[in-house]
């Protein structure tokens, strides 16, 4: 038994949830810390309080998911330290730097739980800055946090099983949505049914989605390839191609995305080893299947450890709790051996569902091909795709981090959040190489964005 314990999960989703839940189940009280100003995470995002959205309206299908998780937490109050509206920006050894409600302060820990959950995968077309473009994720925060829409006539454009869900949360919401545009092709979904009848409910859900807007007379459009954004000050537009030719269609908005990327900046800066994931196209932190990293006391759940979706978040939160009471000495394996081995199954069967969805959205490789030299990359520092293959073929960079260092690609507020993908495509392509060659931008404090001077005014040491 490990006296003094103090648990620290950083994440108030489905994962950091059932995390909290478990540890309290076997008499700890951990810190929950979450940068949003209420519980849920991405998918069970809440409203402001004052809103008066039925949980139905809010999220569908999901709805009783979401009463439960959310009733969860509220129910755990009493017993954990959660803390909202606070952002971890950095971390070390047993201290974790949080931003809280504008103040900066410390929190320390023996055992940390990352259920930091995930973001949109942008890839950059030329437009795509035009006021008016909004990532996938993006489009739907603003419906569900804020209750509005991104415009009036709204265009969905990438590929994911996002694209149909948020097209129909739309247009039950009575936004009109003029296309969805996917980049994958009936045919890929064709071959992707075996992998994808793993998860019977989640199939049905998303071909209720399809038929649904099917039925209301939605465009729905497969194989494309998205040429541009149209527009000035705002949007105005899209052109795409498909086997047919090319086409445009007026709109006043653009919600893109390409699936998700993993938020693993903390457990990057905490040390944790990484590999290169060929199904997700991208650098994961390494961990176990009981959710240990390379670092002892470092615990990963949920999408933040690789795209699962909601459901296995919730397991894999619980499953990482065990297995720190585990390796704390607090629940000897045994004791909760048959739900261990149901939650490793249920990860499993996600895992497999996961390669389905791959398989039936898959990352258009042709993309950084296709990509013209004048399309802006890293909005931050302005950098094109131009400027990205000039620096690579003069100095001979073929690595993310060199690449960085000579052009500032990734350097600016977001860290390479959000051009890091595209970044490492446009690199890989024009070098010859594979992705997974060209590495991946390191993780560095601040994770995410913090008001100037916050880094060095840092409060006097605060315990959890
Ligand atoms: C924008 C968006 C919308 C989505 N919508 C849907 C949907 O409608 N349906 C669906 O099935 N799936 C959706 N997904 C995927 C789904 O959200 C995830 O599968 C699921 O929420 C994963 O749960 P999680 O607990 O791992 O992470 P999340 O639910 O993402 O929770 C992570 C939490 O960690 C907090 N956090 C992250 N970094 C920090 C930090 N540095 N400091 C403090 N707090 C931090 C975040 O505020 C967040 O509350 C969406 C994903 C995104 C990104």
């Amino acid at each position: 038994m490990t006296d003094n314990l103090q648990p620290v999960i950083v994440g108030a989703g489905p994962a950091g949830v059932r995390a909290a839940q478990t540890l309290v189940r076997h008499g700890l009280r951990p810190v929950v810390l979450d940068e949003s100003v209420r519980w849920g995470g991405q998918i069970y995002r809440q409203p402001p309080a004052h809103f008066q959205r039925s949980k139905k309206v809010l999220y569908g299908f999901d709805a009783s998911r979401a009463e439960s998780v959310h009733d969860t937490m509220a129910g755990l109050l009493p017993h954990i330290d959660y803390q909202p509206d606070t952002l971890v920006w950095n971390a070390e050894g047993g201290k974790l730097d949080v931003l809280r409600h504008g103040q900066t302060a410390t929190v320390n820990y023996t055992h940390l739980i990352l259920a930091t959950g995930a973001t949109d995968r942008v890839l950059p077309v030329p437009g795509w800055t035009i006021p008016g473009v909004f990532t996938l994720g993006g489009a739907q925060v603003a419906l569900k946090f804020q209750g509005c829409a991104i415009g009036r006539h709204v265009v969905l454009m990438g590929t994911g099983p996002l694209l149909y869900l948020i097209a129909y949360q739309y247009a039950k919401a009575g936004a009109h949505v003029a296309a969805v545009l996917d980049t994958a092709t009936l045919m890929d979904q064709v071959a992707a049914l075996p992998a994808l009848v793993q998860q019977p409910a989640v199939l049905a859900k998303g071909l209720y989605y399809v038929g649904w807007l099917r039925a209301h007379g939605v465009r729905m459009q497969g194989g494309v390839q998205p040429l541009r954004v149209l527009g000035d000050s705002r949007v105005s537009g899209v052109e795409w191609r498909d086997a047919q030719g090319e086409h445009n269609l007026a709109c006043d908005a653009v919600a893109l995305g390409y699936g998700l990327r993993s938020e693993t900046q903390l457990a990057d800066i905490l040390g944790c080893r990484f590999y290169f994931d060929e199904l997700q196209r991208a650098w994961l932190p390494e961990r176990d299947a009981a959710g240990r990293t390379t670092v002892a006391g470092l615990y990963l759940a949920g999408d933040g450890a690789g795209i699962l979706g909601a459901d296995a978040a919730e397991s894999a939160g619980e499953r990482a709790a065990l297995t720190l009471l585990a390796d704390t000495g607090r629940v000897p394996e045994a004791v909760d051996g048959d739900r261990v081995l149901a939650l490793d199954a249920t990860l499993e069967r996600a895992q497999r569902f996961r390669a389905g969805l791959e398989r039936a959205f898959p990352f258009p490789a042709g993309w950084a091909a296709q990509v013209q030299d004048e399309v802006v990359i890293c909005r931050c520092e302005e950098v094109t795709a131009g400027e990205l293959r000039r620096t690579a073929h003069a100095t001979g960079a073929v690595e993310m981090n060199r690449l960085k260092a000579l052009c500032r690609v990734g350097m600016g507020r977001c860290q390479g959040r959000m051009c890091g993908v595209a970044a490492a495509e446009v690199l890989a392509h024009c070098t010859g190489r594979s992705v997974e060659q060209v590495g991946r931008l390191r993780g560095q404090a601040p994770v995410k964005p913090i008001p100037f001077g916050v880094a060095t005014v840092l409060a006097p040491e605060e315990s959890a």
